[in-house]
Order: structure tokens, then C-alpha cells, then sequence
């Protein structure tokens, strides 16, 4: 429920409206904002009966909100969050962040060759998987723990904050040491016990639209990690399960000026995993950026072809480079100044 009261409310009225909320077992969340102020309800879990609220002075209207969802929504907090990774800035007002490295982890040699091609075109986030949700069991699982210790090392020496999928709640522990982001998977997005575990934790999180969900579903997901104390969340879309074949899953564009208007969560896209298709990653990074994304999530490998996971969809040194060059161009235009 939101309480939204007139714009010349007195704090004392304010005040007087926290008290009911409280009288009902509930807490009071002031939302001050430029044109009005408004008071969130928290703790309920069914329909909450304003009757001892809505006729108080001061109080405009009301609103119960049925989604499962109130911390990430714009409604409960006007204000764009801005989350901070090091030095890095993800969020409005900054230029959007553009993260690459391989899918998972296969080397020391290859993951600081990655880490060295990326931030020399400009990367500045490191990404790279230890721990892989493969699809079939026989296919490279990742190095665990000895990877997280070679992209802790790549991160390292180049100076980029490193970024690793966390699978199950036992792994946090060895992740948390070595990566400066915490990834959840697409196919952990609805792992509601990682997702509370992660929101207990002063660590940003990456979390992934699960193929098949929706958008009242991804922010649901946030909203898990958000109501643990845990704000510091960045959405990512990486496509959906469609009935289309010919691309690894659908890019699903318009979720980016939607989540913009429904969240107040940065969203990154990720058209690697959302095209599969190395050809389709710069044209859909770009479009994206165009559609308002904070940042994109690329897979790039020094060597693609022989990638141990995800070769057709990795970009190499070169046409990463390249697509760095195309981007740069794109933030002039589209009038990003500072770094
Ligand atoms: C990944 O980014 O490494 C990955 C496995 O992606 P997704 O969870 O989106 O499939
Ligand atoms: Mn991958």
C-alpha cells in the first residue's frame, strides 16, 4: 500500500499517518519526493484495510499496490539508483558500463590475455565464469575455486573489478573472496534462498532475467534481494525462450525502457546469450544502448574458436575492439560526456 499525501501536508499530519501504519502492525517507509510526499506500507502480506488512515488530514490517496513487488518499483522510490563497483558507476547520470571476458574461466594464461584485450578497448568490468550451469553434464563444468583465483589475479593486474556467476548458497563463501560482483544465472533467478542469501550480503549482484520469465517475475526476483538489505542490484536481460530457433533466445528490447519506467534498478543487457550468434552481438549491443541500457555484458575470448563454452557467440580481441570504437562513437551521439 502507498500512502500519498497532499503536497502541503505538515510533518506533523505525515507523522500522524506513520503512527496508523504502525498502529496496524506494519512499518512506514516517507518517500519524500519534489512534488509530494508519500509513505510506503511495508510488511503486509495480503490486502491491508486503510479505513483508519484514508481520512486522515493530509492523506490524498491511497493506492494498494498488488504487485509482489514494492522496494525496486519507482512508485516506492522516485529516485534512479546508482550502483557502485569500485570506481565504476552503473546507473543514470553515468556512461553506461560496458563488461567483458569470456564465458567461463579455462586458464591462467587465457583469462589474463581476456582480461588484457578487453580493458585495453575499453572494458571496464571483467567477466568470467568459474562455476558454469551447463546444460548437459558432460560439457566443461568450469574450474571452480581455481578459476575465481585466476580472474581474481586478471582483475588484478589490469585494474578491472571482476564479476562470476554464484550458483548455490555454498559457493558464496569462495566467491565472495575473490569476485568484486556477484552473478545470478538465468536459470537461478527464481532460486529464492540464493536470492535472500545474496540480499544479506554487502556485495553488488547481477541478476539475470530467467528465460521464461516475466517482467513481474524478474522484479519480483530483485525484490527478493532488495527486502534483505541488499540494494545495490543491476538487472540484466539476456533474451527469452521464444519460439524462434534461428537466434539462441529472443532479445527482448523493450524491457529496457519499461524496467526504466517501472524500476528505479539500472538494467545492462546482454546480447551474447541473448543472440548466440557472434555476428548479431555488436548490432544488438548498440541497439541496445540506444534503447537506454546502463551497460552491456559481452562474452569476448582471445581465441574463440576454441573456447571451452559459448565460442559461436564470443567476440574476439579484434571485433571487440572494433565494436569499442562503434561505441564510443554511439555515447557521443547519444550525448554521454564523462567516463
Ligand atoms: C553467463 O552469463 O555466463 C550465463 C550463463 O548466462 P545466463 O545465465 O544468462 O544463461
Ligand atoms: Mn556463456
Amino acid at each position: 500500500m502507498l500512502i500519498v499525501m497532499h503536497h502541503n501536508a505538515s510533518p506533523a499530519e505525515i507523522q500522524a499517518v506513520q503512527k496508523a501504519i504502525e498502529a496496524l502492525g506494519l512499518q512506514a517507509q516517507p518517500i519524500p519526493g519534489s512534488e509530494r510526499t508519500a509513505i510506503g506500507v511495508l510488511g503486509n502480506q495480503g490486502y491491508v484495510d486503510d479505513a483508519s488512515i484514508r481520512d486522515l488530514p493530509g492523506v490524498r490517496e491511497v493506492i494498494h499496490v498488488s504487485k509482489p513487488y514494492k522496494l525496486v518499483s519507482r512508485d516506492f522510490h522516485p529516485d534512479s539508483t546508482v550502483v557502485d563497483i569500485g570506481e565504476v558507476r552503473l546507473g543514470d547520470g553515468s556512461v553506461p558500463v560496458i563488461i567483458a571476458g569470456p564465458c567461463s574461466v579455462e586458464s591462467e594464461a587465457q583469462i589474463l590475455s581476456a582480461a588484457r584485450l578487453v580493458k585495453a578497448a575499453g572494458a571496464r568490468i571483467l567477466r568470467g565464469g568459474a562455476f558454469k550451469p551447463r546444460t548437459g553434464p558432460h560439457s566443461f563444468q568450469g574450474l571452480g575455486v581455481e578459476g575465481l583465483k585466476y580472474l581474481r589475479l586478471a582483475g588484478d593486474e589490469t585494474g578491472l573489478p571482476v564479476i562470476t556467476e554464484v550458483m548455490r548458497i555454498e559457493q558464496l563463501e569462495d566467491v565472495c573472496r575473490y569476485a568484486d560482483v556477484l552473478q545470478i544465472g538465468a536459470r537461478n533467478m527464481q532460486n529464492f534462498d540464493l536470492l535472500k542469501e545474496v540480499g544479506r550480503l554487502d556485495r553488488p549482484v547481477l541478476l539475470k532475467r530467467g528465460m521464461s520469465a516475466t517482467i513481474e517475475e524478474f522484479l519480483a526476483a530483485a525484490e527478493y534481494i532488495v527486502s534483505e538489505g541488499n540494494g545495490r542490484v543491476v538487472l540484466c536481460e539476456r533474451g527469452i525462450r521464444t519460439f524462434e530457433r534461428a537466434t539462441r533466445n529472443t532479445l527482448d528490447l523493450s524491457v529496457i525502457p519499461l524496467i526504466r519506467e517501472m524500476s528505479h534498478l539500472p538494467i545492462i543487457v546482454d546480447p551474447s546469450h541473448a543472440t548466440g550468434k557472434r555476428n548479431l552481438v555488436p548490432i544488438m549491443g548498440k541497439a541496445a544502448l540506444v534503447a537506454g541500457a546502463h551497460g552491456l555484458m559481452m562474452e569476448v575470448h582471445p581465441e574463440p574458436d576454441k573456447a571451452l563454452c559459448d565460442g559461436a557467440q564470443s567476440l574476439s580481441g579484434e571485433g571487440f575492439a572494433h565494436l569499442m570504437e562503434e561505441i564510443r562513437g554511439l555515447f557521443m551521439y547519444l550525448g554521454y560526456t564523462e567516463k
